[in-house]
C-alpha cells in the first residue's frame, strides 16, 4: 500500500491511498493525515469541508511531496563506486550531512539551477520516512517499528559550491534541491523491504537515458546500522526523511533537461530542470 499527497481543486493539501491500476499509480481513496505528524495533522484539522473524493492517475494531480519532515538526515558515499568516481575513499563510518526541509521540492516541479553554480547534479536515491519518534535504538532492537516507509529523493548537488564552500550545507541545501515522492511506499504493506535484504534498485534517467543504476544491497552502511547510528545522535520524528546515498553515474543536469528517479516497488520521481 502506498499514499500521496496532493492539493485539491479548492487548494487544501490532501493524502490519498494509491494503487496499481493496468501499469499506472491511481490515487483510490482518501487517507487521514499521518497521526504523528505534527504539521500534516494542522493541515488535516483545516481539512473540513472535504469535497467529494474521486479517483484519479496520479499524473493528473497537482502532486506535493508525501512527507513533511523536520529534518532530512542524508548519508554521502555509502556506495563504494560512487565513492570512487569523485575520488573519495570509502569512509569508515556514515558521513551525514543535512538538508533543510525547504529544499523539499514536489513531484513534477522544476528543480532551479543557481546561477553562482557552474554545475549541478542529480543523485538518485532511496529515502526512509520515519513514522515514530526515535532515540537510541538499541542493537537487539527492530528497526521496522520506526519506519513509516519508503520514498525516492533526488539529492541535487551543486557539485562546484559543495567543494569551494567545504561545508555540503549551500551546495546540498539550495531551494528546490530536495525532490522527494511521488508516494510513500508503507512498511509491511508493499513489495519493497529492503530490510529483509530484498535488493531495491535506484535507477536514474537523464532525459531518457539511464545515468544510475545500483541496488540496495551495494549500500556500504545499511539501513538499520544507519539509523542506529543517526538514533545515537538525534532524535528523529515522524515524516524525517532519510535518503540512503546515491549508487555511482551521477552527472550534471542543464536547463530544460527532465530528470526521472525510479525505485522499484516505489515508483518514479519526475522533475523538470530550469536556471534560476
Ligand atoms: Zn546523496
Amino acid at each position: 500500500m502506498k499514499y500521496c499527497k496532493y492539493l485539491s481543486h479548492s487548494g487544501v493539501a490532501r493524502y490519498a491511498f494509491v494503487e496499481r491500476q493496468d501499469g499506472e499509480l491511481w490515487a483510490v481513496r482518501p487517507m487521514v493525515a499521518p497521526e504523528e505528524d505534527l504539521a500534516t495533522r494542522l493541515i488535516s484539522l483545516e481539512d473540513q469541508s472535504t469535497e467529494a473524493f474521486a479517483a484519479a492517475p496520479l499524473g493528473s494531480l497537482s502532486l506535493l511531496s508525501p512527507v513533511t519532515p523536520s529534518k532530512i538526515v542524508c548519508v554521502g558515499r555509502n556506495y563504494s563506486e560512487h565513492a570512487a568516481e569523485l575520488g573519495n575513499e570509502v569512509p569508515k563510518e556514515p558521513l551525514l550531512f543535512l538538508k533543510p526541509p525547504s529544499s523539499l521540492l514536489a513531484p513534477g516541479k522544476s528543480i532551479r539551477m543557481p546561477a553562482l553554480s557552474k554545475r549541478v547534479d542529480y543523485e538518485g536515491e532511496l529515502a526512509i520516512v520515519i513514522g515514530k519518534r526515535c532515540r537510541n535504538i538499541g542493537p537487539e532492537e527492530d528497526v521496522r517499528q520506526y519506519i513509516r516507509g519508503y520514498t525516492i529523493v533526488n539529492d541535487v548537488t551543486a557539485r562546484d559550491i559543495q567543494k569551494s564552500d567545504g561545508q555540503w550545507t549551500r551546495g546540498k541545501g539550495w531551494d528546490t534541491f530536495c525532490p522527494a515522492g511521488p508516494v510513500v511506499a508503507l512498511t509491511g504493506h508493499d513489495e519493497i523491504d529492503p530490510l529483509d535484504g530484498e535488493p531495491v534498485t535506484v535507477t536514474t534517467r537523464l532525459n531518457g537515458v539511464v545515468k544510475q543504476e545500483g541496488s540496495t544491497k551495494d549500500l556500504i552502511f545499511p539501513i538499520d546500522f544507519l539509523l542506529r547510528y543517526i538514533t545515537a545522535f538525534t532524535t528523529l520524528e515522524p515524516g524525517d526523511l532519510i535518503p540512503t546515498g546515491t549508487p555511482s553515474g551521477v552527472g550534471p543536469m542543464q536547463p530544460g533537461d527532465t530528470v526521472e528517479v525510479e525505485v522499484s516497488g516505489v515508483g518514479i520521481l519526475r522533475n523538470l530542470v530550469e536556471a534560476e
